[in-house]
């Protein structure tokens, strides 16, 4: 047992108590079986209906329609990165027979790793435009749908890539934006860090890719989500003709259409940090899904931003408003020298995992799903008190 954290961490984040204390049972001996959930074989019955659960959970909740398909892999989000790009450029030649750069819209550090990996790689990939260039070198805007709009609609793209919540800057697109889903062209985003905070509509995106270890469960599992033409267009094209037109190879782990084929047991999928995913969903279905989930996230967000901008004269917010993350709140003391007071004022409060980024400094609350509305009440008191006492 524990007491309930005030924890504000970036990732690994936060999860439900009950679901660890559940999981903590379960890696011992599984259904009273006598193993561990861990120790049974990933092609046992088990293991089968694991998956399956989790599957059907996840299609619940995000009401995933039937033109898409849900699997897992390992790697992270960073191998999410490569496995996007080799894939989905696959697709495109699968369709076509032949080429097309995939185009990044980069909004932050998250996206633009994304493309650095991508081009690494060899596949052939373009940025449409850096928020960065249009905010004197900094991130905390959204571009001007123009601004990638007029390359696509000029030239053909494998597929479009955002990352819908940069985790290190705080900037969130607060829907997909509309002229992009209206293009037709393939959207790839990131939901690393705000999947199932919120309702989305899943037909409009071709590639859903999501690290597990903020709203959905432990490190070591990646949630996909795809539109099953892109699978089958992967299927239509062989290596040979992949390496005929230059276009780099997925490992064969990462090759979508295989993994699907193998229900996401290709390879040995990590089955208690699947069990923990499905423990994660159960718990949000039971807690009445992602309407209530998502009101309840609005209401955190809203009061922490709303104190820190009554201080607006002591606390600098650096991401414009109509991007706001509701999952990474990042700020900075206008007043030098008071960074390591703050913290430990904090950490004297138990509000702990504040730190910003190592990259932007500062400060940065993550409030994902498990962080509750009484943490978050705690925090705002403390930010206005400081604010207060040290203006
Ligand atoms: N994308 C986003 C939005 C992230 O926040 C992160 C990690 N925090 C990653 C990708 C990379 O994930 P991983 O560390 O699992 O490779």
């Amino acid at each position: 047992d524990r007491e309930e954290p005030n924890y504000f961490g970036a990732g690994p984040a936060l999860l439900p108590t009950s679901v660890l204390q559940q999981a903590a049972q379960d890696l011992v001996n599984y259904k009273n079986g006598g193993l561990g959930i861990g120790e049974i074989s990933h092609r046992s019955k088990d293991a089968a209906q694991v998956i399956e659960n989790t599957k059907a959970n996840l299609k619940q909740l995000l009401n995933v329609p039937s033109t898409h398909e849900v699997f897992f892999l390992q790697g992270g989000g960073t191998t999410g990165f490569a496995c996007a790009a080799t894939n989905l450029q696959a697709a495109y030649a699968g369709k076509h027979g032949k080429k097309a750069p995939g185009g990044y819209i980069v909004t932050g550090s998250w996206a633009e790793k994304a493309f650095q990996e991508a081009a690494r790689l060899g596949t052939d990939a373009e940025v449409l435009v850096n928020a960065k260039d249009l905010n004197q070198g900094k991130y905390g805007i959204l571009p001007q749908e123009s601004s990638y709009m007029d390359k696509i609609k000029s030239k053909e793209y494998s597929y479009v890539y955002l990352c819908e919540n940069e985790t290190v800057h705080g900037v969130e697109w607060p829907t997909l934006p509309q002229g992009l889903v209206e293009s037709g062209v393939e959207i790839v985003a990131d939901l690393s860090s705000d999947i199932l905070s919120r309702p989305i509509n899943v037909a409009n995106y071709g590639l859903i890719m999501a690290g597990a270890q903020k709203n959905i469960g432990l490190a070591g599992l990646t949630l996909y989500i795809i539109k099953k033409s892109i699978l089958e267009d992967i299927s239509k094209v062989s290596d040979n003709q992949l390496r005929e037109m230059g276009i780099p190879l997925s490992p064969i782990a990462t090759h979508f259409p295989t993994v699907v084929k193998n229900d996401s047991a290709y390879n040995t999928i990590p089955i208690f940090t699947l069990h923990i995913i499905d423990l994660v969903l159960r718990n949000l279905i039971q807690k009445g899904g992602l309407e209530a989930q998502n009101e309840l996230n609005n209401e955190k967000t809203k009061l922490l931003y709303s104190t820190l901008d009554k201080h607006s004269d002591f606390y600098d917010l650096p991401v414009a408003k109509d991007c706001r993350s509701r999952m990474n709140v990042v700020f900075t003391l206008k007043k030098a020298g008071l960074d390591d007071k703050f913290q430990q004022e904090a950490a004297s409060r138990n509000l702990t995992g504040l730190k910003g980024h190592r990259s932007v400094g500062g400060f940065r609350a993550s409030i994902y799903n498990a962080v509750s509305l009484q943490s978050v009440k705690l925090l705002a008191q403390f930010v206005d008190e400081f604010a207060k006492v040290n203006s």
